[in-house]
């Protein structure tokens, strides 16, 4: 097991562990019933439920940046507002080997409630965050039945503002991780970030290990054993990461902004905001490679609108 994890874990609540491999989900059966106690069985199962924390509209150029002429129209500048796409804002709850884990945070009570004041004018203006009240981080852990507290880890994709806005709607996670790359990237400022959004939360940068297999050559096995894998896959900012979930065979990809839909696997679209084109077409490949690996239950990006809600498990 890695240093930056903790070691110790209390029980999960009955009601997320399921009896057998299927789909079975927090809140679908009252706690105490049979099979809703801790066996081997149950760990091997993973469990991926994605998370919508709203939408935001934004320029069509942000998922595809040859649909627009100008390098710069995905920050929506010189455009009218109502060429504008609504893409979802997702983030992942994921379970595998026992452990549970949320990838990205998505938007934030804050984000929506008075988004100016909590992203500031340009990030607002750019990316125009929408959270219905039904849609923040805490409806759908009441919905789930689970709790910040219960979160193993909470693993940031990269640190733009629709991915760390809820992080204050999660503060009492176990642990809060991102690339060691990204972290800097962050607190060194520049227009893509706000500080003021992780102001309190101890994010720890992860140790990354060499992997001949990862595109960039580094990930992290987050916890010693495979099963959440965070692999280093920069070029849409410059400490971009997607999380491997795995039950030793299959495998899902929690992708974050490496593609935002099919296009950008199938033919490689570039999307509109990156900071190396060569880094962001190898992140591409790699997780076009993985989408095609027939081992692979799923590649799950952060705002594919044509991307469902249910739940996977394997
Ligand atoms: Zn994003």
């Amino acid at each position: 097991m890695q240093d930056n994890v903790a070691q110790t874990r209390p029980p999960r609540p009955a009601r997320w562990h399921g009896r057998e491999k299927g789909v079975e989900w927090p809140g679908e059966r009252p706690a105490g019933q049979p099979g809703s106690r801790i066996s081997e069985e149950v760990f091997e199962l993973v469990k991926i439920c994605p998370i919508r924390t709203g939408y935001t509209l934004v320029s069509p150029a942000v998922p595809d940046r040859a649909s627009r002429r100008s390098k710069l129209a995905y920050t929506g500048l010189f455009q009218k507002r109502s060429g504008r796409i609504r893409v979802p804002v997702k983030c992942f709850l994921a379970e595998a080997n026992g452990r549970r884990i949320l990838v990205d945070t998505g938007w934030g009570r804050e984000s929506a409630s008075r988004p100016m004041k909590s992203i500031g004018f340009g990030l607002w203006f750019a990316s125009e965050p929408v959270l219905p009240k039904e849609e923040t981080l805490d409806a759908w852990f009441g919905r789930l039945g689970v709790t910040a507290e219960e979160l193993d880890a909470v693993i940031l994709t990269h640190m733009d503002v629709d991915h760390v806005g809820g992080l204050g709607d999660v503060r009492g996670a176990r642990h809060f991780y991102a690339a060691r790359e990204e972290w800097e990237a962050a607190q060194a400022g520049g227009v893509r970030y706000n500080r003021k959004l992780w102001k309190g939360i101890p994010i720890e940068p992860l140790a990354m290990r060499e992997d001949a297999a990862a595109p960039f050559g580094r990930s992290c096995d987050l916890f010693g054993d495979g099963s959440v894998k965070v692999v280093f896959a920069p070029g849409h900012s410059a400490g971009s990461c997607a999380v491997v979930v795995s039950d030793g065979g299959k495998f899902a990809v929690l992708s974050g902004d490496n593609g935002y839909n099919a296009k950008s696997w199938d033919e490689l679209a570039l999307p509109g905001p990156m900071v190396s084109r060569s880094d962001m077409l190898r992140s591409l490949r790699w997780v076009k490679s993985l989408r095609e690996d027939p081992r692979c239950a799923g590649v799950f990006a952060a705002h594919d609108p044509a991307a469902g809600m249910e739940p996977v498990a394997f």
